[in-house]
C-alpha cells in the first residue's frame, strides 16, 4: 500500500513532531520526491492545516519558505476529571491549553451531574474566545480516574466511579459532532510529560485522592490487553508484608492506596485528631510544617517509592514524574520516593533516572488529553475523514 506511505497524514506528523520545516526538510525527513511533497504541502495548506511562515534563505540567496502546523486552525476541548473536581480546557491543535477552568464536583455522584458540569464548562470556555468566538471544535478528550477500555471509550469497573461502569461517555457529547477520546487520567499525564520532556520512556504517577500510574515506553502508552495496565494504586504495598493489610476502597486489603493516597493520609490525620477535609487541606498542613502531616506524606512517598522501584528495574524509565494534588507537597513527597527507588532498583536502571514533580501543574491532564486527541484526529488513519469534513463545511 504505497498510498498509505505517501499520505498527507505522514507529512503533517512531521510538522507535529519537528515544528517549523522547509520544503527541503520535509523531503529529507520523509524520503518522498519533491513533486509528492509539493502535492502534500499544497493539500495541507489549502485545508489550513499548515501555514507558511516567512524567513530563512536558501543557499542561492532565494527566500525559502518554511511551514508549520497551523495550531489555531481549530480547537480541542478537554476535561480532566478527578475524584473531587475537573479541569476543563480549550486547547489548540498543538495541545496547548488556551483557556482553562477548575470546577469542584464529586465523581461518585455519577456521570450525569459530572458531564453536565463539563458541558457547561465547555460552553463557557468557548464563549470566552473573544471576538472570533466561534472556534471550530475538532475533537474532545475526556480523562477519568479509572480503568478505560480505550477502543470503546468506556470506563470499566472503576473502583471509585459509582454509576460510571460502561457509561457511553462519547455518546454524551454527540451533539458537538466531533470525535471523542476517553483516556485514563494517569495515561494522559504520562503523554504530556513524555512529549514535553522529549523522553520516550517515562512513568507518570498521579497522586491525588487516589493513586494511578501511566506508562509511556518507546513513545507509546502501555495499555495492556484490556487497557488496565498501570493500576499501581491497587498493587500490594510493601509495608503490608506479613501484617494484616489496611482495608482499601477497592474492597481489597493492603493496597498502595490504603497507605500512600490522599484519602489514606486524611484518614490517618483524622485518627490523630487533625481534621483535613480534602487533599488540598493536607497540602496546606504540609506547607505550614505540621509535623504529623509532613511525616505521613514522607512515609507515603516511601510506600510509593517501593511500589515503583520494581517497575524501574523491569522497565528502565528515563523519568518518573509525579502529578496530582498531593504532588504539590514537592520535596516532602519526592524524598521518600527517591530514597526507596535508589535503594531498591538496579544501579544501571537508576544511573540517569530523573525523579521530579510535573511542571505542568493542574493543566498536565488537559494537555495530555489534547495531544492524544490530536494524535487521533490528525493521525494517518483519520486525517482523510477530517479533510472530507473540512471540505463539506
Ligand atoms: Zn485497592
Amino acid at each position: 500500500m504505497k498510498d498509505v506511505r505517501t499520505h498527507v497524514g505522514e507529512v503533517l506528523a512531521l510538522f507535529r513532531e519537528h515544528g517549523e520545516l522547509s520544503r527541503t526538510d520535509v523531503i529529507d525527513l520523509s524520503g518522498l520526491s519533491r513533486s509528492t511533497v509539493n502535492q502534500r504541502l499544497a493539500a495541507l495548506h489549502s485545508a489550513g492545516l499548515i501555514e507558511e511562515i516567512g524567513g530563512g534563505e536558501s543557499t542561492g540567496g532565494r527566500p525559502s519558505s518554511r511551514f508549520a502546523l497551523n495550531r489555531s486552525r481549530a480547537v480541542i476541548l478537554t476535561a480532566d476529571i478527578g475524584a473531587t473536581g475537573f479541569v476543563a480546557a480549550v486547547c489548540d491543535l498543538a495541545g496547548t491549553p488556551l483557556r482553562h477552568t477548575s470546577v469542584s464536583v464529586n465523581v461518585w455522584d455519577g456521570p450525569h451531574p459530572v458531564l453536565t458540569a463539563v458541558d457547561a464548562a465547555f460552553d463557557e470556555l468557548l464563549a470566552g474566545g473573544g471576538a472570533t468566538g466561534a472556534d471550530e471544535v475538532w475533537g474532545i478528550g475526556i480523562g477519568v480516574p479509572g480503568p478505560v477500555e480505550f477502543a470503546a471509550g468506556r470506563v470499566v469497573n472503576p473502583p471509585i466511579m459509582t454509576g460510571w461502569d460502561r457509561f457511553d461517555i462519547a455518546g454524551w457529547f454527540a451533539a458537538r459532532r466531533a470525535p471523542v477520546v476517553v483516556e485514563n487520567d494517569a495515561n494522559s499525564r504520562a503523554v504530556a510529560e513524555a512529549r514535553l520532556r522529549r523522553h520516550d520512556n517515562l512513568i507518570s504517577l498521579k497522586v491525588g485522592t487516589g493513586i494511578g500510574s501511566g506508562l509511556v515506553f518507546n513513545s507509546a502508552i502501555i495499555r495492556g490487553g484490556e487497557g488496565a495496565a498501570g493500576d499501581i494504586g491497587h498493587t500490594r504495598a510493601a509495608v503490608a508484608d506479613g501484617a494484616e493489610g489496611l482495608p482499601c476502597r477497592c474492597g481489597n486489603v493492603g493496597c498502595v492506596e490504603a497507605y500512600a493516597s490522599g484519602w489514606a493520609i486524611i484518614r490517618d490525620l483524622d485518627a490523630l485528631g487533625a481534621h483535613a477535609g480534602d487533599v488540598a487541606a493536607v497540602v496546606g498542613l504540609v506547607r505550614q510544617g505540621d509535623l504529623d502531616a509532613v511525616r505521613l506524606v514522607r512515609q507515603a512517598g516511601r510506600v510509593l517509592g517501593d511500589a515503583v522501584a520494581d517497575l524501574v528495574s523491569i522497565l528502565n524509565p528515563e523519568t518518573i514524574v509525579l502529578s496530582g494534588q498531593l504532588a504539590e507537597c514537592g520535596e516532602v513527597l519526592l524524598s521518600g520516593v527517591r530514597e526507596r527507588v535508589y535503594q531498591r532498583s538496579q544501579p544501571l536502571a537508576t544511573r540517569n533516572l530523573v525523579i521530579g514533580v510535573s511542571e505542568l501543574g493542574e493543566v498536565a491532564g488537559v494537555t495530555g488529553l489534547a495531544l492524544i486527541t490530536a494524535d487521533r484526529i490528525l493521525g494517518t488513519d483519520q486525517i482523510d475523514e477530517l479533510l472530507e469534513r473540512i471540505d463539506t463545511v
